[in-house]
């Protein structure tokens, strides 16, 4: 298992199934782009209150977390923030057990796509080749629902210019951070704090934030997380997890 100590909401980018002409066209679209700037994130956990503050314990899967979040404006997103994914040293590392675990509960995120048709694009360069992805890109015709991949709790809507809308959640032990990106809109009833099923509809496909407009596809990154950083932890590669390769 590939896992690297990088905030899991760094990258955003492209499907993979695209002539060349595209895939440059597409990384230039993502160069240089953070997903989520960490000050301003962090800025956004402080207007919701003390109790959002990522110091503050984690919070159960089951309970609510904070009120609705809102995004920090996009014209007060801090682009000087270096566009290399932050590390995170202090979030454990996934031991094999864990990952195991994991593998289990997970299932493809996008209705009728199977693992067969996945491809692995974790690795692939970023940013003019600065940075990895470090998730994994799965292509859909636009309005395709987006699936819980785990059962779970829904942690963060969340809006950014680069991952458009956004869902952050938890797994059910609490440990893993998955986010889902791109969406085109959300399922009717997505609140922060609700439980997630596996297989619920979460929203639908989309282009949002910096896709590109006739690649839609959805953006779906796994991150060990400390229980308490909704946005951050160590990267995972979901694709062994999901296909056994
Ligand atoms: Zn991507």
């Amino acid at each position: 298992m590939r896992a690297t100590a990088l905030a899991i909401v760094s990258i955003l980018a492209t499907a993979c199934v695209v002539v060349k002409d595209s895939d440059e066209q597409i990384a230039d679209s993502a160069a240089g782009v953070v997903v989520v700037d960490m000050d301003s994130v962090r800025d956004a956990a402080r207007a919701e209150g003390a109790r959002a503050h990522a110091a503050s314990a984690p919070a159960p899967a089951t309970a609510p977390v904070v009120g609705p979040v809102v995004a920090p404006p996009l014209d007060t997103v801090n682009r000087s923030a270096p566009p290399a994914p932050v590390s995170d040293g202090s979030a454990p590392h996934p031991t094999d057990e864990e990952l195991r675990w994991l593998a289990a509960s997970l299932i493809v995120p996008v209705q009728g796509v199977k693992t067969s048709e996945l491809h692995d694009s974790f690795t692939e360069a970023r940013g003019g080749g600065t940075r990895s992805h470090e998730a994994l890109d799965i292509p859909a015709p636009r309005g395709t629902p987006v699936l819980s991949a785990a059962n779970g709790t829904l942690r963060r809507l969340f809006t950014s210019k680069d991952g458009g809308l956004m869902i952050y959640a938890s797994d059910a032990s609490d440990r893993f951070i998955l986010m889902y990106a791109h969406l085109d809109r959300y399922a009717e009833g997505m609140a922060d704090g609700i439980p997630l099923k596996q297989g619920q509809i979460i929203g639908y496909v989309g282009t949002t934030g910096n896709a590109p407009p006739e690649l839609p596809h959805l953006h779906f990154a796994i991150a060990r997380g400390d229980g308490a950083h909704w946005w951050k932890g160590v990267a995972i590669d979901p694709y062994p997890l999901l296909t056994g390769r």
